[in-house]
Protein backbone atom coordinates (compact mmCIF):
# COMPACT_ATOMS: atom_id res chain seq x y z
CA UNK A 1 0.00 0.00 0.00
CA UNK A 2 0.91 3.68 -0.96
CA UNK A 3 2.37 6.35 1.41
CA UNK A 4 -0.34 8.70 2.99
CA UNK A 5 1.04 12.72 1.98
CA UNK A 6 -0.23 16.28 2.21
CA UNK A 7 0.34 18.36 -0.66
CA UNK A 8 -0.10 22.04 -0.07
CA UNK A 9 -0.82 25.31 -1.92
CA UNK A 10 1.53 27.87 -1.34
CA UNK A 11 -0.02 31.25 -1.98
CA UNK A 12 -2.19 32.23 1.08
CA UNK A 13 -1.85 28.69 2.53
CA UNK A 14 1.87 28.64 3.49
CA UNK A 15 2.71 32.06 3.03
CA UNK A 16 1.34 35.70 2.37
CA UNK A 17 0.06 35.92 -0.97
CA UNK A 18 2.07 39.01 -2.86
CA UNK A 19 1.04 38.26 -6.47
CA UNK A 20 3.64 37.16 -9.04
CA UNK A 21 6.13 36.91 -5.84
CA UNK A 22 9.84 36.79 -6.94
CA UNK A 23 11.67 38.75 -3.91
CA UNK A 24 12.52 35.55 -1.25
CA UNK A 25 12.83 38.96 1.11
CA UNK A 26 9.03 39.57 0.82
CA UNK A 27 8.13 36.04 1.95
CA UNK A 28 6.42 35.71 5.08
CA UNK A 29 4.87 32.64 6.78
CA UNK A 30 0.54 32.52 7.30
CA UNK A 31 0.66 31.92 11.33
CA UNK A 32 0.55 28.18 12.91
CA UNK A 33 2.30 27.20 9.62
CA UNK A 34 5.53 26.64 11.02
CA UNK A 35 4.27 24.37 14.06
CA UNK A 36 1.74 22.57 11.63
CA UNK A 37 4.36 21.54 9.41
CA UNK A 38 6.12 20.49 12.17
CA UNK A 39 3.59 18.52 13.34
CA UNK A 40 2.76 17.17 9.96
CA UNK A 41 6.07 15.83 9.65
CA UNK A 42 6.94 14.36 12.87
CA UNK A 43 3.63 12.60 12.11
CA UNK A 44 5.64 10.96 8.93
CA UNK A 45 3.63 12.19 6.52
CA UNK A 46 6.13 13.31 3.44
CA UNK A 47 4.94 17.26 2.40
CA UNK A 48 4.37 18.01 -1.19
CA UNK A 49 4.04 21.93 -2.57
CA UNK A 50 1.37 22.07 -5.48
CA UNK A 51 1.33 25.40 -6.95
CA UNK A 52 0.04 27.37 -10.00
CA UNK A 53 3.07 29.89 -10.67
CA UNK A 54 1.44 31.74 -13.91
CA UNK A 55 4.21 34.25 -13.65
CA UNK A 56 6.70 32.83 -15.38
CA UNK A 57 4.16 31.87 -18.20
CA UNK A 58 3.69 35.86 -18.16
CA UNK A 59 6.85 36.62 -18.58
CA UNK A 60 6.65 38.49 -14.90
CA UNK A 61 9.11 36.28 -12.67
CA UNK A 62 11.75 33.85 -13.59
CA UNK A 63 11.80 29.67 -12.34
CA UNK A 64 15.25 30.73 -10.43
CA UNK A 65 12.97 33.72 -8.75
CA UNK A 66 10.11 30.96 -8.04
CA UNK A 67 12.76 28.79 -6.69
CA UNK A 68 14.23 31.41 -4.46
CA UNK A 69 10.95 32.24 -2.78
CA UNK A 70 10.44 28.38 -2.05
CA UNK A 71 13.90 28.17 -0.63
CA UNK A 72 13.27 31.05 1.56
CA UNK A 73 9.45 29.60 2.54
CA UNK A 74 11.23 26.01 3.81
CA UNK A 75 14.25 27.97 5.42
CA UNK A 76 11.79 30.05 7.46
CA UNK A 77 9.36 26.51 7.94
CA UNK A 78 12.63 24.76 8.78
CA UNK A 79 11.29 21.12 7.21
CA UNK A 80 11.99 19.74 4.50
CA UNK A 81 9.15 19.35 1.75
CA UNK A 82 9.45 15.95 -0.34
CA UNK A 83 9.27 17.97 -3.54
CA UNK A 84 7.64 20.92 -5.37
CA UNK A 85 5.33 20.74 -8.18
CA UNK A 86 4.84 23.70 -9.86
CA UNK A 87 2.09 24.78 -12.95
CA UNK A 88 4.59 27.78 -14.70
CA UNK A 89 1.98 28.03 -17.52
CA UNK A 90 -0.18 30.83 -17.81
CA UNK A 91 -4.41 30.40 -18.15
CA UNK A 92 -5.10 29.74 -21.59
CA UNK A 93 -1.10 28.61 -22.70
CA UNK A 94 -1.20 25.39 -24.58
CA UNK A 95 0.89 24.06 -21.77
CA UNK A 96 -1.73 24.72 -18.48
CA UNK A 97 -2.96 21.44 -18.51
CA UNK A 98 -1.26 21.02 -15.28
CA UNK A 99 -2.48 24.21 -13.57
CA UNK A 100 -5.23 23.63 -10.93
CA UNK A 101 -7.92 22.67 -10.66
CA UNK A 102 -6.41 20.23 -12.77
CA UNK A 103 -5.35 16.96 -10.27
CA UNK A 104 -2.53 16.16 -12.48
CA UNK A 105 0.56 17.15 -10.83
CA UNK A 106 -0.96 15.27 -7.36
CA UNK A 107 -1.33 12.44 -9.77
CA UNK A 108 1.97 12.31 -11.11
CA UNK A 109 3.89 13.47 -7.47
CA UNK A 110 1.51 10.45 -6.35
CA UNK A 111 2.89 7.47 -9.60
CA UNK A 112 6.36 9.15 -8.65
CA UNK A 113 6.85 8.66 -5.06
CA UNK A 114 4.40 5.44 -4.78
CA UNK A 115 2.14 8.13 -2.43
CA UNK A 116 -2.07 6.57 -2.13
CA UNK A 117 -3.95 9.10 -3.08
CA UNK A 118 -6.81 7.96 -1.55
CA UNK A 119 -5.05 8.44 1.95
CA UNK A 120 -3.51 11.92 0.90
CA UNK A 121 -4.82 15.23 1.93
CA UNK A 122 -4.79 18.45 -0.17
CA UNK A 123 -4.76 21.94 1.87
CA UNK A 124 -5.04 25.08 0.03
CA UNK A 125 -7.73 28.31 0.24
CA UNK A 126 -9.22 28.24 -3.07
CA UNK A 127 -11.87 26.38 -4.75
CA UNK A 128 -8.89 24.94 -7.38
CA UNK A 129 -7.34 23.79 -4.76
CA UNK A 130 -10.20 21.82 -3.23
CA UNK A 131 -11.09 20.83 -6.61
CA UNK A 132 -8.02 19.52 -7.63
CA UNK A 133 -7.75 17.63 -4.89
CA UNK A 134 -11.17 15.62 -4.78
CA UNK A 135 -10.45 15.12 -8.44
CA UNK A 136 -6.94 13.03 -7.10
CA UNK A 137 -9.23 11.30 -4.94
CA UNK A 138 -7.55 12.64 -1.52
CA UNK A 139 -9.35 14.59 1.65
CA UNK A 140 -9.56 17.91 0.98
CA UNK A 141 -9.18 20.53 3.62
CA UNK A 142 -10.26 24.38 2.75
CA UNK A 143 -7.87 26.66 5.32
CA UNK A 144 -10.22 29.88 6.08
CA UNK A 145 -7.00 32.00 6.58
CA UNK A 146 -7.08 33.88 3.67
CA UNK A 147 -10.01 32.73 1.24
CA UNK A 148 -11.56 34.48 -1.61
CA UNK A 149 -15.65 35.53 -1.14
CA UNK A 150 -16.22 34.68 -4.93
CA UNK A 151 -15.47 31.10 -4.01
CA UNK A 152 -15.62 30.74 -0.74
CA UNK A 153 -19.11 29.09 -0.59
CA UNK A 154 -18.66 26.99 -2.94
CA UNK A 155 -14.78 25.71 -1.42
CA UNK A 156 -16.63 25.34 1.91
CA UNK A 157 -19.06 22.63 0.22
CA UNK A 158 -17.08 20.76 -1.66
CA UNK A 159 -13.80 20.27 1.23
CA UNK A 160 -14.29 17.29 3.38
CA UNK A 161 -13.18 19.46 6.19
CA UNK A 162 -12.66 23.30 6.32
CA UNK A 163 -10.42 24.78 8.85
CA UNK A 164 -10.25 28.50 10.74
CA UNK A 165 -7.00 28.18 11.70
CA UNK A 166 -3.54 25.79 10.45
CA UNK A 167 -3.84 23.76 14.16
CA UNK A 168 -7.18 22.69 13.11
CA UNK A 169 -5.95 21.85 9.82
CA UNK A 170 -2.74 19.87 11.16
CA UNK A 171 -5.19 18.19 13.80
CA UNK A 172 -7.75 16.79 11.70
CA UNK A 173 -5.30 15.34 8.88
CA UNK A 174 -3.18 13.66 11.75
CA UNK A 175 -6.88 12.12 13.44
CA UNK A 176 -7.70 10.76 10.48
CA UNK A 177 -4.55 9.50 9.80
CA UNK A 178 -4.31 7.39 12.56
CA UNK A 179 -7.70 6.40 12.02
CA UNK A 180 -6.78 5.36 8.75
CA UNK A 181 -2.57 3.24 9.88
MG1 LIG B 1 -3.52 29.88 -2.66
Amino acid sequence: MGKAAVFLDRDDTLIENVPYLGDPDKVQLLPGAKKSMESLQNGNLPLIVVSNQSGVGRGLITKEQVRAVDSRMEQLLGIRFLEYRHCFAAPGDPYDDRRKPSPRMLQESAQEHGLDLARSFMVGNRLSDIQAGHAAGCKTVLLKLRVHPEDEQQSTTLADQCAETWEEAAQWILSRTRVSL
